[in-house]
């Protein structure tokens, strides 16, 4: 039998730590993992592109372990009343093959996005931030606010959207953190967001090269926490920003980001720091207080081991409603796998004339 979680699952172990405790466990697992960087064989992930969106397959493995993802893009789902991002996952035995958990992965996902975004903060935002602008209020946004309530200390919000709705949704989900101290302000416009704050997470989706940050609105010392770029001809930074001679760009695995990140739009020579450089400290996250700080995220598959990792143990761990499926045979003799099927009576199981099966 395989482990399986799925979304009433996720839910309850989420429920039962509290999403900050829960975000800030999963950041501590993938700032561990991202320690021990050279473990891993990694590769950028096979994406499927059409037309609407992608499709995309995320394999790490350190070893001992190996995970994938299974994850999509396709920002004109929400008009169907599709998710734009959802996704599911398996974590397997090395030894052997065999799968130990299938898991769902949307929750997940956003769960293990904010959490990264998270611990690139901590290397890469001043210290004294307080303020942050949030670009683009779907599915990802109150995971994002969460974690940077929680991890970094924020104390204001500043919420834009061109979709209202979606700011109204963001604002009420919000309603609790804004009774735990977190002032919220719904914006007109990105610029007036962005004006004061001290990190910028842009968090939109849109399959184009958009400019929803522009080199006017980015001042000395801010933190830039670029999420929804993350395909080829899908960005969200003004290529100039990256530009200025004040900035640094960090971004997960320099293979993928050069082809799905930000730095797309940049010659290739463009000097980038990864994230394990920065968590290992071999180089600053952030240099001084004037310094633009830029995480150029775009998910990678060692997140998403992180995650499946952090789940399986919290499964095994917590009581509820643990789950398992029938995935793989389970057999008395490995060699007779025919004896699942061979072993019908041919007497209950009326055979199906083969010209039927066939006509
Ligand atoms: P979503 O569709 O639920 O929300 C996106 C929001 O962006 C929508 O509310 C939309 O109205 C808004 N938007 C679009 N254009 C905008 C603009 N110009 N200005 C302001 N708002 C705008 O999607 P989601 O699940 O929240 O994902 C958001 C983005 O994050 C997607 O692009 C997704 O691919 C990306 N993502 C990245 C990672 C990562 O690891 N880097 C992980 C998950 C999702």
């Amino acid at each position: 039998m395989v482990d399986f979680i799925g979304i009433r699952r996720v839910q309850e172990l989420v429920g039962d730590l509290g999403p900050a405790a829960f975000i800030a466990g999963l950041a501590r697992e993938i700032e561990a993992d991202y320690r021990r960087w050279g473990e891993f064989d990694k590769s950028p992930r096979h994406a499927t592109h059409s037309p609407v969106g992608v499709i995309e397959l995320m394999p790490a493995c350190d070893g001992r372990q190996y995970a994938f993802k299974y994850v999509n893009g396709h920002p004109k789902n929400t008009a169907k009343g599709l998710l734009t991002v959802m996704a599911f996952g398996m974590l397997s035995d090395v030894e052997t093959g065999y799968p130990l958990l299938l898991s769902e992965m949307t929750l997940t996902t956003a769960l293990r996005t904010a959490a990264t975004s998270a611990v690139a903060a901590r290397w890469m935002a001043r210290s004294d931030s307080r303020v942050m602008a949030l670009i683009g209020n779907g599915s990802q946004a109150e995971f994002q606010a969460i974690a940077f309530h929680a991890m970094q200390g924020i104390r204001e919000l500043r919420l834009y959207d061109t979709d209202p709705e979606a700011t109204e949704k963001l604002e009420g989900n919000l309603a609790g953190l804004a009774l735990a101290g977190l002032r919220v302000v719904r914006c007109r416009s990105t610029a007036e967001a962005v004006r004061g704050a001290d990190i910028v997470t842009t968090v939109t989706a849109d399959k184009r090269n958009a400019t929803i940050l522009t080199p006017d609105m980015v001042v000395p010392g801010m933190f830039l926490n670029a999420v929804g770029g993350d395909c080829p001809g899908k960005t969200e930074l003004h290529a100039d920003i990256l530009l200025r001679p004040d900035a640094r760009v960090v971004v997960e695995f320099e293979p993928q980001s050069r082809i799905e990140g930000e730095i797309q739009q940049l010659p290739a020579e463009f000097q980038v720091t990864e994230l394990t450089e920065v968590v290992t400290a071999c180089k600053p996250g952030r240099g001084n207080d004037a310094e633009v700080t830029i995480f150029d995220t775009v998910g990678f598959a060692l997140q998403d081991f992180s995650a499946l990792r952090y789940l399986h143990r919290l499964h095994q761990q917590r009581r509820g409603s643990r789950s398992s499926i029938d995935l793989i045979p389970d057999l008395e003799d490995p060699k007779d796998l025919f004896s699942l099927v061979g072993g019908v009576p041919q007497a209950r199981a009326r055979p199906v004339p083969i010209a039927e099966l066939t006509a």
